[in-house]
C-alpha cells in the first residue's frame, strides 16, 4: 500500500479537495486509491486496540481528491459496518432536525467532542463504477456523511462545536469512562436546539457503543 493516515497536523487536512471527471472513475489510479482507502478503513477495523473505523476521507491519507469511505450501516454500537466508497459526494438535502452525538477523528487526535448534526442527508454520489447514486441515511449513517464531506471541504469537527465544554482531550484509557459519562447523550434528536438537558430518545445503545473514529 502506497498510502497512509496523514498526522493531525498535515495541511492537507486543511484544503478543500478536488472532485474527480467521472470518466476517471473507472482509470487504474482512482480505483487503487479506493482499494487504499478500503484497506487502510479496514485494517483499522481489524485492530481490536483500536475503535472501530466507519469512515474515511480521501485528505486523511494525503490525497487532495473527493473521494469518501462510509459504514453505511453503522449503528454506533461497535460493530463492523460495511464500507463502502463514494466519489465527489455532495448533500443535497439536510433534515432541519439535529442530533448531538459523540464524535472523534484519526485527524484530531485524542479530540473528542459532542456534536450537533442534521438527523437525516439525502446524499448525491458516483459509486465506484461511476454510477449516479442518491441516497437518504438517518442517524450514525448520516452522522458519518456529514463528517466526511467536511473533510473535502478543509472541516473537522471540532469547527462544527461552539461550546468549548462539549470538545474534550481523551487518552485511550479514559475512552470507558468518557463513553460512560457522555452514554446519556447518544443521538438524542433536537436536545441541543431546544436548550435542554440532553436525554435518552426512544432506544439508545449508545453507552454500548465504541468511540467510532472517523
Ligand atoms: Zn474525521
Amino acid at each position: 500500500m502506497s498510502i497512509e493516515l496523514v498526522p493531525p497536523g498535515s495541511d492537507v487536512l486543511n484544503q478543500t479537495a478536488e472532485p474527480i471527471m467521472p470518466s476517471e472513475i473507472e482509470t487504474p489510479e482512482v480505483q487503487a486509491m479506493i482499494d487504499d482507502m478500503l484497506d487502510i478503513a479496514n485494517g483499522e477495523q481489524g485492530n481490536p486496540k483500536k475503535p472501530t473505523m466507519v469512515g474515511l476521507a480521501a485528505p486523511q491519507v494525503g490525497l487532495l481528491k473527493r473521494i469518501i469511505i462510509v459504514g453505511v450501516d453503522a449503528e454506533g454500537m461497535g460493530e463492523k459496518p460495511e464500507l463502502r466508497a463514494y466519489v465527489n459526494p455532495d448533500i443535497v438535502r439536510s433534515a432541519p432536525e439535529t442530533m448531538i452525538g459523540r464524535e472523534g477523528c484519526y485527524s484530531t487526535s485524542r479530540v473528542c467532542g459532542i456534536v450537533e448534526r442534521s438527523s437525516r442527508v439525502t446524499i448525491r454520489a458516483f459509486d465506484r463504477l461511476g454510477n449516479h447514486l442518491e441516497e437518504t441515511y438517518e442517524g450514525w449513517p448520516a452522522r458519518i456523511f456529514q463528517h466526511e464531506i467536511d473533510h473535502l471541504k478543509g472541516i473537522r469537527f471540532p469547527d462544527r462545536i461552539t461550546d468549548d465544554s462539549r470538545l474534550h482531550w481523551v487518552e485511550e484509557e479514559e475512552f470507558g469512562e468518557y463513553r460512560r459519562r457522555t452514554g446519556q447523550i447518544g443521538q438524542s434528536t433536537a436536545a441541543a436546539r431546544s436548550g435542554k438537558p440532553s436525554s435518552r430518545v426512544g432506544s439508545n445503545n449508545s453507552s454500548r457503543s465504541c468511540l467510532h473514529l472517523f
